[in-house]
């Protein structure tokens, strides 16, 4: 599928009151790999909350940004959604829709294809445009050993998800929209699947996959009771604490802490990794941060090969170490 000048369609991610980063993402990667297709976007929101997304989607760069508010849209249902968008690629028929791959997003992502009979592309890691001018979704197999080049084969129109934090995005995300068109639409009250409460993280911690600094924690911390030495360390720099899958199977953290592939692909500015080793399927889910620290005892671990700043030694004589200097320095 050529996207040339075709039109685009994003899904607008958002908590209610703010747009996600993942959008941004999103916009980054389609401009980048289709710079001639007009890109727009929709909005799908409860009626209270239109007013200020709206006013933040102006900042976008899009085309032109369809609006279904609906009381309805308070309770994530993924048929619901997917209906909803439909609702848009029916009348809009773009060459290609385009969500990040959160869990909800890929859900509807995926419950969109199974209406539309569009083909599908999941968890990319990156677009490009060939050099046929074929567009192409990157999409990492084998726990990111492989990359697969997918593109959609005699198809007028194509879904693709992107995974969040892949991308960096750049100034040109941010410029000014935007033409706003409100769409009809009347949730089916007959879903087969009906969501009867969804329970919010009481903890209120910065997710992780939106911190900028990560300290995360392996098997090597030992014991559920150990992680406070690194919930201090994040303590004095703003950071969020992390886990190794051995650390979440241990029962020390809980999954939502988990990094790595079957757990959260996160993107911070500073990733302080204690006590892992440094296994494919954790560094798969944090190798893109800005800057990787590691603390050790063996100096042959794996996590140094990619660490930025390595430090061999005993994590309980560390990680305090580098939290009591690092208060000293604000304290300073
Ligand atoms: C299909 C599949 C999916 C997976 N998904 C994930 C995933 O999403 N995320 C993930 O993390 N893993 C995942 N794994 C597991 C992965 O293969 C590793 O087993 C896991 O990452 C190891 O965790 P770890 O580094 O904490 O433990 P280990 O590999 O046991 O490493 C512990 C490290 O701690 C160090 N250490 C010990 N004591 C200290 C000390 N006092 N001070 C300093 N260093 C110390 C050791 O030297 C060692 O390097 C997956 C595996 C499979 C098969």
């Amino acid at each position: 599928m050529k996207l040339d000048s075709k039109t685009v369609l994003i899904y607008v991610e958002h908590d209610g009151t703010k747009i996600k980063k993942n959008t941004l993402e999103l916009i980054t990667a389609v401009k980048k790999a289709a710079p001639a297709a007009e890109v727009n976007g929709i909005l799908l929101c409860v009626p209270a909350g239109r007013a200020k997304l709206c006013s933040e989607i102006e900042k976008l760069n899009l085309k032109k940004v369809f609006v279904i508010e609906n009381n309805s849209f308070s309770m994530f249902s993924k048929e619901t959604f997917a209906l909803a968008v439909k609702s848009v690629t029916d009348k809009l028929n773009p060459a290609l829709t385009v969500f990040s791959h959160t869990t909800n997003s890929s859900e509807t992502a995926k419950m969109l294809a199974s209406r539309t009979g569009a083909a599908l592309i999941c968890d990319s890691i990156s677009f490009a445009a060939y050099e046929d001018g074929e567009f192409v979704a990157v999409h990492p197999v084998y726990a990111g050993k492989i990359r697969a080049h997918v593109k959609f084969e005699n198809q007028s129109c194509g879904i693709v998800t992107l995974r969040p934090n892949v991308v960096e995005v750049c100034e040109s995300a941010s410029g000014s929209c935007s033409e706003f068109e409100t769409v009809e639409f009347a949730p089916q009250a007959d879903n087969a699947v009906k969501i009867l409460n969804i329970i919010a993280d009481a903890s209120k911690k910065i997710d992780l996959s939106e911190a900028d600094i990560i300290v995360a924690g392996g098997r090597g911390i030992g014991s559920k009771d150990n992680f406070k030495v690194l919930e201090d360390l994040a303590a004095a720099i703003n950071g969020v604490v992390g886990a190794s899958r051995a650390a979440v199977d241990a029962g020390w953290r809980e999954h939502h802490d988990q990094v790595g592939q079957t757990g959260k692909i996160v993107n911070p500015k500073i990733y302080i990794a204690c006590g892992i080793s440094g296994a494919i399927q954790h560094t798969v889910g944090m190798q893109t941060a800005k800057c990787i620290i590691a603390v050790n005892k063996d100096p042959e671990a794996n996590i140094f090969k990619i660490a930025d700043y390595g430090i061999v030694g005993d994590l309980f004589q560390v990680v305090p170490e580098l939290a009591s200097e690092i208060k000293k320095l604000i304290n300073a």
